[in-house]
């Protein structure tokens, strides 16, 4: 498997210190007191980033583990569960909570917009009988960012949970867990962090740990429970052994973060994706949704008459770069490219974008000006 320039939306490029970090000879993690701590100084590391006073944890496995967990925890026979769909991970979570009893229902936004606020409200007037709701910050697929900062103090406002999919956003974007009041916050390693993948950390509120306390049947899972978590540190005890290779390479990760500060982080991929969008539009291809775009992700149509399959296959032999179409309705309809983490660098950008033009002039599409160009003029700014 040789290695490619990857610049997909998840998984990102993971830097050399926390590749290295991953190679460090450890200790056992279940009996070596040390690394209690060592996780939970990670733990508050991350809730720092999150602005939380919540409890984190890291569990061992991909991001869709904590979307599953959320809902197996907090889910039993016949509650009603909003699911706020604008997206294809947003409709995902109603399979979660048909499989554990739940009955989802829909509040289903445009695909190609934000989640719109006074639809939601006008929603709820009437019905806000759930026991929780699911929302996804960036909808990955469509590049769509919904308002988490409006969404989910509405549905607290009606005593509903609050259970948010920030895996392909936080950490680029803004993200304040406490005042937003966001009870199960869910992110995974290897989008905006730029760590491998395999890890999924999520902050759980008070609300949300009492719900499950007060369930009238266990949850019926053991590596999807949240509640056994609760008091690891306490108890000298963990659920099951942890990857502790992946969480000290997490470690480096979280501190490269911290080290840039939090802020700054934030800012760099506002610049670099406002950039990435003025390249798109002056150049004359269309961005897919109309808007809420998400800093993360920016995601365009493929132009009539070009192949999408084709002109990825053609970037990745000629220059060895490897880019997403979407899936779903999406698959070959647009191109996504994911520049969050260590790919908001305006250098990568650059090499990226040189390499979409060439392309797309290699399958007949003249654009309206050098790509690069406008990025790089619209970033010195
Ligand atoms: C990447 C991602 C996940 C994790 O899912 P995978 O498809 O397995 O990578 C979950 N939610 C969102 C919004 C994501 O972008």
């Amino acid at each position: 498997m040789n290695s490619k320039i990857v610049f997909t939306p998840g998984p990102t490029y993971v830097k050399e210190n926390v590749r290295l970090a991953r190679a460090e000879s450890t200790t056992n993690p279940d009996l070596d007191l040390d690394f209690y701590d060592f996780y939970r100084e990670s733990c508050n590391n991350l809730s720092d980033i999150m602005n939380t006073k919540n409890q984190v944890r890291i569990l061992s496995g991909e991001g869709i583990l904590g979307l599953e967990a959320a809902c197996a925890s907090l889910t039993e026979d016949e509650d009603r569960v909003l699911v706020i769909d604008n997206g294809l991970f947003g409709e995902g979570f109603a399979d979660f909570v048909k499989m554990y009893g739940g009955e989802p229902v829909f509040f289903k936004g445009n695909r190609d917009e934000d989640i719109n606020i006074a639809n939601l409200k006008a929603f709820l007037e009437k019905d806000n009988n759930f026991k929780y709701a699911t929302v996804v910050h960036c909808d990955t697929p469509s590049g769509v960012l919904n308002d988490i900062s409006k969404i989910c103090p509405l549905l607290k406002s009606y005593g509903i949970l609050t259970v948010v999919d920030t895996v392909a956003a936080m950490i680029a974007v803004e993200l304040k867990v406490d005042s937003w009041q966001i009870d199960i916050a869910l992110g995974g390693s290897q989008k905006a962090l730029s760590a491998p993948a395999g890890l999924t950390f999520l902050s759980i509120s008070e609300d949300a740990f009492k719900a499950m306390e007060n369930r009238k049947k266990p949850i019926s899972s053991y590596y999807c429970n949240l509640l056994i978590w609760k008091n690891y540190y306490e108890n000298k005890w963990f659920p099951y052994t942890m990857p502790i290779s992946d969480i000290m390479g997490l470690r480096v990760a979280i501190d490269n973060v911290l080290e840039e500060g939090v802020e700054e982080v934030i800012v760099r991929h506002t610049i670099i994706a406002e950039a990435t969008r003025l390249a798109i539009e002056e150049a004359g291809l269309k961005l897919h949704i109309k808007k809420g775009y998400s800093n993360t992700v920016t995601v365009f149509d493929v132009p009539q008459n070009v192949d999408c399959e084709e002109l990825l296959s053609y970037i990745k032999e000629k220059h060895n770069l490897l880019l997403a179409s979407s899936f779903g309705y999406l698959k070959n309809k647009v191109i996504r490219l994911g520049h969050m983490g260590e790919n908001a660098k305006a250098s990568k950008v650059l090499f990226v974008l040189n390499v979409l033009q060439d392309g797309l002039l290699h399958f007949g599409v003249e654009l309206k000006c050098n790509l690069s160009q406008i990025f790089f003029e619209k970033v010195k700014k």
